[in-house]
């Protein structure tokens, strides 16, 4: 029998990245390229994968920016639902892939996907409850619970809960247009450059903005050590890759807990609490890899 392969479409709302393989040490194939229009960039992606070993392609695994439609029973399952990015509202994602593939397809959120990728080959490998969040242009997070990730009545939308902002400490008012000073509208990549007028990149690591930073990334860890009691959370995106923040971030978490959770991991901001993505900048399309496998066995 030939050898199954898998596609993976790291979908996001500035590029694509779409890889054939099998996991982390088997990527045959790669290709990025810029988020245009939903028919060009749905096009580049089908025609990656025509033209690489097709026969041999298993299925397609999808994770999105969103918001998206995983209801199964919807009329819009598999579509990018309300976004605000232009000409991307309702576009059906799955159903032109199955059709123009005709191969099983796996769908989820961005960030969703890559903590199934960080769970069958990363970060959170040995972990019942686990979380991802993304901190770049947005911010969002997915959860698994028990070895599902969790849909629910929409899907998380993590980046929109409430941290507590100080007036006095941090009067910026927090750009998220349905919100405001949500943890996406003051701490997202663009929240900081708003903030500081300078792109977060270019702000010096003693700069008071990643203190600032730490400190609303630590009170929504908080949030959710106490909603979901997850054994991991993995945070990811372009704002993270700076060294000093993860210290910062485990050290405003356990001060907003303040002793509460009693758990060596949380008391000692241990290391193996709040870690960086195993898979590097590879989560997303491995996810979308591992999701495309899932999808063979009926997830
Ligand atoms: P996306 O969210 O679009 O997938 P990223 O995760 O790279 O992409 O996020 C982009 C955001 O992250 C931008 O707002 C940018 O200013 C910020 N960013 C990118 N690299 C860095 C860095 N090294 N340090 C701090 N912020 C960064
Ligand atoms: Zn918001």
């Amino acid at each position: 029998m030939a050898e199954r392969l898998y596609g993976g479409i790291e979908a996001g709302g500035t590029k694509w990245v779409c890889a054939i393989g099998t996991g982390p040490d088997d990527i045959r194939a790669e290709i990025r390229f810029p988020t245009t229009t939903p028919a060009e960039t749905l096009g580049q992606a089908i025609a990656f994968f025509r033209s690489h070993q097709p026969a041999q392609l298993a299925a397609i695994g999808v994770g999105s920016f969103g918001p998206v439609d995983l209801n199964r029973a919807s009329p819009h399952y598999g579509y990018i639902t309300t976004t605000p990015k232009p000409g991307w509202a309702n576009t059906d994602v799955v159903g032109v892939l199955t059709q123009a593939l005709g191969r099983p397809v796996g769908f989820d959120t961005d960030v969703n996907t890559a903590l199934w990728g960080e769970w069958r080959w990363g970060a959170a490998r040995d972990c019942d409850v686990a979380v991802y969040i993304t901190v770049g242009t947005g911010i969002g997070g997915g959860a698994m619970v028990g070895g599902r990730l969790v849909h629910g009545l929409i899907h998380p939308e993590m980046g929109h809960i409430r941290p507590v902002r100080d007036p006095v400490r941090d009067p910026f008012p927090g750009i998220c247009p349905y919100h405001g000073d949500c943890l996406e509208g003051l701490a997202c990549g663009p929240a900081m450059k708003a903030r500081w007028h300078t792109p977060a990149e270019q702000l010096p690591p003693d700069h008071p903005a990643w203190e600032l930073e730490a400190d609303y990334l630590g009170q929504a860890m908080a949030t959710l050590l106490c909603m979901l009691s997850p054994e991991r959370i993995i945070i990811g995106g372009g704002v993270m890759s700076q060294p000093q923040m993860f210290p910062l971030v485990r050290a405003a978490t356990q001060r907003w807990l303040n002793g509460y959770l009693q758990h060596p991991h949380i008391l000692n901001s241990s290391e193996e609490l709040i870690v960086p993505p195993a898979l590097g900048a590879r989560a997303g399309v491995l996810g979308a890899i591992a999701l495309a496998m899932a999808a063979t066995e009926g997830y």
